[in-house]
This record gives structure tokens, sequence and C-alpha cells, in this order.
């Protein structure tokens, strides 16, 4: 059985594309240095997948910033106010990346939005009416040819069209206007490739495994139908991922193809699909099944298995998507063997690629040790826990009174006033709190005196807020790195790497935490600064916490349990931080699911059954438990949330804030129409901006959001928490945000005097 990879991570074992590209940036490398790390990435990649056995290695899977940017670019996507700066092929790139700022004008970057289901975001591609779609770059076959000039054949891998026009935004024209000279570009693409002697061309067609209308699926044919219709030698693979293709896939039989790879991991119905009919004997199925999105072993009984349904002779065994997700190697870890055994990043992925395809035809030395893994008990699960999980009710899920009477008697104990101020969280982390941290953790400073840092810092957080009059006060998270490794530090069950890194966007990568067992609270988290904030101040203080889901999304989950029983024990946990909190005098607790939508199953009919059902459960059940007059806020930061309203507002919070400065107020609209019962902390300002609103901007806004939802439901909130603005650019914005709600109020305060 061959082998093959669908893309590999391109940053390097330690981050060395991030480096030289942000050295760039900075103008402190040329181009020239960039490129050569670039080249030098690509070939240690590919040696690495051809040591490694693999048949078919990928390339143009590596790019500088993203790869649905590099096909833009590649197809001369380029809109015209990139293209007028006049810079540089690779500084156009970046431009349309990062934006520009400089001597040749100021522009924004393209806007940027998750990866499908994943962590990861692509840059969006936009047409104009001006846009002249054709080949006009050549990455993907100077790719092909530099590896072949390294002695490795590979197949060259590029985003398909459909996917393409699916994902991109179309300003003053439409997708049909372009649609005719796309195919072409693509034939060409096609046409070059098979002429400089290739054998595959992968086009990635993630957009597949979507609920696709009728339309979608006559797009997709039509163009297919043309891009496989011409005589070629070179083979075509369409490779989709993170889901399953039940909506075309007779289709993709029927067409020209000589290879259809699909999702044996995240695609539910894969298997269904292609054991209800005959695979055609003149096509390859590339079979996804060791899993690109998470970091445990294969077990390898099970993939073999799986393979013995599928019509062997065609199978080539490939990963489930492209392992862009997973970080580089094991190897780099600190774990001890007892733990790192049971893991497998991209690197150990491709040794099971081979071993899982050696053991289809016969047992191998791989195949024992794989097997001894899953026998073995790995940990020790928590009695307590599972008794405690099996008893949960139904009352358990479900907060006492109901939201209008508790809402009432929270009115007369906060007492606050209309239009109450308050901010999201975070303050500030300046030079000083990170250093002060990376002290404390180098041992450098001990607990007593990292403690009297962070008492300094909170004792003039909340000074500042009673000087600027806002109404519900925070700590300002300067104890925190970040909003999910902090709790996971602070659990039992989690692990945490030391080079484990995974892009996110461009030279940002993130390190998630590995859920390892079963997960508790050692000890109480958060209780001891939110309490010595409260102590300094008769104003309500906000503790601070992040929800079960959120946690959950942000780390690698385990495979031996299911996510749904991994969140409810975060759930348990975070419910006695909750307690905790509440019994120390915490009267108001923030529960942000920042992460609550990223993993919404990409089919909407399986929304609820498959998430929603648990996930809004999980984040009631750490609330269920308050009093009355504690009043329960949860945050989000985005605020495209209309097609899930009913289950936001079963989240049964009695406060959400959520980000709308940026984004057109129409779920304003649908918050009355749904008649949503929550009160509201649309974001007043931009965060992600270092410009300081005004108050009279900030006046209007207000006013606008005062047009849709009604005064005693609405809160008044910047739209995200601070922790990446600088200290004066904040407390301006801040100081003008409680100026603006207190000028609004007086204006309130007449109309009824008036009436
Ligand atoms: N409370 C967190 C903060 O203020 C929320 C962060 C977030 O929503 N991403 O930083
Ligand atoms: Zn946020």
């Amino acid at each position: 059985m061959k082998t093959t990879v669908i893309g590999f991570p391109r940053i390097g074992a330690d981050r060395e594309l991030k480096k030289i590209t942000e050295s760039y940036l900075r103008q402190e490398s040329t181009a020239e240095e960039l490129t050569q790390e670039g080249r030098r990435l690509r070939k240690f990649h590919w040696q690495l997948m051809r040591d490694a056995g693999i048949d078919l290695i990928p390339s143009n899977d590596f790019s500088f910033y993203d790869t649905t940017l590099d096909t833009a670019v590649l197809l001369n996507i380029i809109p015209q106010r990139y293209a007028e700066l006049n810079l540089s092929a690779l500084d156009t790139y970046f431009a349309l990346a990062r934006g520009y700022q400089g001597s040749a004008g100021d522009v924004t970057a393209l806007p940027m939005k998750k990866w499908f289901n994943t962590n990861y975001h692509y840059l969006v591609p936009e047409f104009e009416a001006a846009t002249q779609v054709k080949v006009a770059g050549t990455k993907i076959f100077d790719e092909y040819l530099e590896a072949k000039t390294t002695g490795i054949e590979t197949k060259p891998v590029i985003l398909g069209p459909f996917t393409l026009i699916k994902l991109a935004a179309f300003t003053n024209t439409t997708y049909q206007e372009h649609l005719t000279a796309l195919i072409t570009a693509y034939q060409e693409i096609i046409h070059r490739l098979d002429l400089q002697g290739a054998q595959w061309l992968q086009l990635d067609e993630p957009y597949l495994v979507k609920d696709l209308s009728e339309e979608d699926r006559s797009l997709f044919l039509n163009i297919y139908q043309k891009l496989t219709n011409s005589p070629r030698n070179i083979k075509l693979l369409l490779q989709t991922y993170f889901g399953d293709v039940r909506d075309v896939y007779e289709d993709l039989l029927a067409l020209n193809l000589d290879g259809i790879g699909l999702d044996f991991v995240e695609g539910k119905q894969s298997l269904e699909l292609v054991t209800a009919s005959d695979f055609p004997e003149d096509k390859l199925l590339f079979a996804g099944v060791i899993n690109g999105k998470n970091i445990w072993r294969n077990n390898y009984q099970k993939s073999i298995v799986l393979l013995d349904k599928l019509p062997s002779k065609h199978v080539v065994l490939s990963t489930s998507c492209s392992l862009l997700h997973v970080p580089f190697s094991v190897e780099q870890e600190e774990f001890p063997v007892e733990i790192a055994k049971h893991f497998s990043f991209a690197k150990e992925k491709l040794t099971e690629l081979k071993e899982v395809a050696e053991n289809v035809e016969q047992e191998t030395a791989g195949w024992e040790p794989n097997q001894r893994l899953f026998r073995e008990k790995r940990i020790v699960e928590k009695t307590i826990l599972a008794e405690q999980l099996a008893g949960l009710t139904e009352k358990d899920f479900q907060r006492q009174p109901e939201f209008k009477k508790r809402s009432g008697l929270q009115k007369r104990t906060l007492n606050l006033p209309v239009l109450p101020t308050t901010t999201i969280g975070s303050f500030p982390q300046t030079r000083e709190v990170k250093l002060n941290r990376a002290r404390f953790k180098k041992q450098e400073i001990n607990d007593v005196e990292y403690t009297a840092f962070l008492k300094e810092k909170i004792a003039d957080c909340v000074a500042f807020q009673e000087e600027i009059e806002l109404d519900v006060l925070v700590h300002g998270e300067y104890e925190r790195n970040d909003m999910v490794e902090y709790f996971g530090e602070n659990l039992e069950g989690f692990l945490f790497s030391k080079k484990a890194w995974v892009q996110s966007y461009g030279t940002r990568c993130v390190k998630p935490p590995i859920i390892w067992s079963d997960v508790s609270r050692k000890q109480s988290i958060t209780v001891k600064w939110s309490a010595y904030a409260q102590s300094l101040t008769n104003k309500p203080v906000k503790g601070m916490l992040t929800g079960p889901v959120t946690i959950l999304n942000w780390s690698f989950p385990r495979e031996d349990i299911s996510i749904k029983d991994s969140t409810l024990q975060i759930a348990l946990a975070i419910q006695e931080e909750v307690l905790d909190l509440e019994a120390n005098g915490i009267q108001i607790i923030q529960i942000d699911e920042a992460a609550l939508r990223e993993k919404l199953p990409l089919r909407k009919s399986d929304w609820y059954k498959e998430y929603l059902d648990w996930a809004i459960p999980a984040f009631r059940l750490v609330h269920s438990k308050v009093a009355p007059q504690t009043q329960i806020h949860t945050h989000m930061c985005y605020s495209e949330f209309a097609d899930i309203l009913p289950a936001i507002d079963q989240m049964d919070a009695d406060v959400i804030s959520f980000e709308a400065s940026r984004s057109n107020l129409t779920l304003l609209d649908d918050l009355i129409a749904q008649n949503f019962q929550t009160a509201v902390g649309p974001g007043v300002y931009d965060i992600h901006s270092p410009r300081i609103p005004a108050v009279k901007e900030l006046e209007a806004t207000i006013k606008i959001l005062l047009e849709k939802i009604p005064v005693e439901k609405l809160w008044i909130n910047p739209d995200c928490g601070l922790k990446t603005r600088g200290e004066t650019e904040t407390f301006e914005s801040l100081t003008n945000l409680t100026r603006a709600a207190k000028e609004i109020r007086e204006v309130l305060v007449h109309a009824v005097s008036e009436n």
C-alpha cells in the first residue's frame, strides 16, 4: 500500500520560518536570506518524508504566510490598491497579508478568517471587477522543479477553484464574471505541470464537506468537468478533509479524476459512502486514516480493521488533513518516555503511515509496541469524578430561579446605574508584567516578591478604575500568560509541551496544552487575586474565568473519552472555582467562552446534536449552583452568532459581552427579533487598534445601540480584553468610555423628566 501526506508543517522544528520572516519584515534580513531559508526548510521537509518512506510527497504546501493567499497571488487575484503600491512581488504579498504603511502608501491587510473547524486562519482572497485571473506566478512550478533537482519527485498541491470561489470575497463583481478565466488558469496549471513531468496534482477542495446547495453542486461539477476532460498524463487527485462528502460523492466517482481523497477521521459517513457502492477500478482512494489534527498515537489495529473494509488494491494511505495542524516532533519534548510514547506529532506520523501500510500486508516490527500502548492502562481514572459525573441530573444544569426573577434581585443588590460600564477583564500586559512573570518562572524572584508585585499592579488598576468611575471593576489579569494555559496549569490533568508550536496564522504560532487525563481542580486558582481587588473597593469586582468549552477547544483533547465528557470534567472544576469566588465575596463572575463557535460542526444539521446540545449545558453546569444575587457574565470575541442565538441564550448567563464595533450591527436586530433575554454589552470600541475613541464618537455609538437595545439591558464596555494594548492609550480610551456613558445617562434623565 502506498502512502502520502496532504501537507507538512512549514514553520520548521524551531519556528525558523517565523523568525526569519519577522526579521525580514523588520528589515533586518534581506529577501535573499528569507528565500534561502524557505528553500532550506522545504528541502529538509522533503528529505524527512522521503527518508520516512512516504511515496507521494507534497510540494507547494510551503508558504511564507498562507497557501490560500499563495493561490490568489499565483492567479493574479490582487486588488488594485495593493498592485498600485508598486512594491516587489514579495512585498506585495506581505502587503496583502499584513497591510502596508510607508512611503508607497497606506493599505490595510486582507481580512483573515478561521480555516474551517481549525484554529488556523487563512487570508480571504478578494476579486474586483478589474481582476484579471491568469497564471501570473510560478511558485507551484518552481517548487516542483526545486524538489526534482534534489532528486525528489513530489505531488504539487494547490487550493482547488471551487473552494477558492466559496471562500473569496467579491467586491463589485460576482464569481460568474471570473469563472471562465479561473477555469482556464487552472487548466493551464495542470498543463504546465504535465509538461514538467509531474505525476500527480492534488487539488484541495475542503469546501465539499460542507452542506452544499444545488447551485454549489452544479458550480462544482461545471468546473471539474472542464478541468478533467482534456487529455493528460498527469493524474488529478481531488482532496477533501475535515468531514465527509455526502452531497457529491457519486459525482466524484463519475468525474474523470484519478484519485479521490477522503477523510476517515472526521468524515462520519466516509466509510459508509465508499462501501455502499463499488469503487471505480480506474481510480485510487486516498484514505485519510492518520489523524492530522490530534497528537495521539494511531491505533494500528483500528486502522487495519478500517482499511480492510476499503477496496485495498485501490488505496493510498494518507493523513486525514494537512499535518499543518500538529507540532513538528515529539523528539524535541522533555516528557518522560512513559508519557512521550503516547504522542505522535508530524514527524512521528510519517512513521505511522509507513508502519500501518506495511502491516496491511503482514505484521512487522512496529505492530507489537503499538498494540502494547493500547493494551496498557495509560492513566488511572479518578473514580470520584466518574461518580460525580454519573450522578449529574437535570437540576445540575439548571440555574434557579429563572432569569427574570433573579435579574430583578441582582438589580437591587448590585445597585448599578443604567448603562453600567465595565471592561472584559485584562489590562495591559506591559513589559514589566511579562518580565516579572518570566523571572518568577525562572525562580529569579520568589513567590513573596512576585505576589507583592502583582498586588501592586492590582491596586493601581483598581485605583484607576475608581478614579474614572467605572461601575464594575476587574483585577486586571496580570497573573495570566494566556486565558487557557493559566487555567490548565492550575488544573490537574493537563500537560504542557516545550516546543509543540502550531501555526495559527502567518508568523503567529500557538502551543496548545494537552489534556492528558481526568481534569480536576488542584487548588483555588483566581480567588486570591479577585478577593484582594475586592478588598480595595466598595464597587463590585468581577471575577474572571475561562469557560470549559474554550479550555477544551484550545487544547489537544483526549481520544480515549469523548470530548463531551472531558468538557464536563473541566466544567465541574470551574464550577468549584465559581463557588469559591462567590464564597469569598465576589458578586459578579465572568466566564469567558471566546472559542465557543470554533468547533461548531461544519454541517448545520450537526450543530445541535453533535455539539451545542452538550457544549451549552457544560457552560450551564459551571454556574448552576450560584445564589440568585450572583451575576454571571460571559464574553465572546466575535459577533457572528445570529445563527445560534437560541443556544447562546440557553447558556443562561445574566450578561454577555461581544465584539461589535467592527461588525455590522444586524446582530442587534436579531437579538430583538428573537426575543433574546440575556443583557448585552456590545463592544463600543475596537481594542485591536491603538486608536483612542473620542467621547463624542462613543456617545454616538451608544446612541445607536440604544435605538436597538432596551436601556435596562445594555452594558457599556470595550470589545475584548486590553492585554495587548499600551497603558496610556488604554487609560485614555476608558476615561472617554465612562465619560460618554455619563453624558448619555444625563440625556436619558432629562428625557424622562421632560415626559
Ligand atoms: N477575560 C479575557 C481578557 O480580558 C478575555 C480574552 C478573550 O476574550 N480572548 O483578556
Ligand atoms: Zn474577547
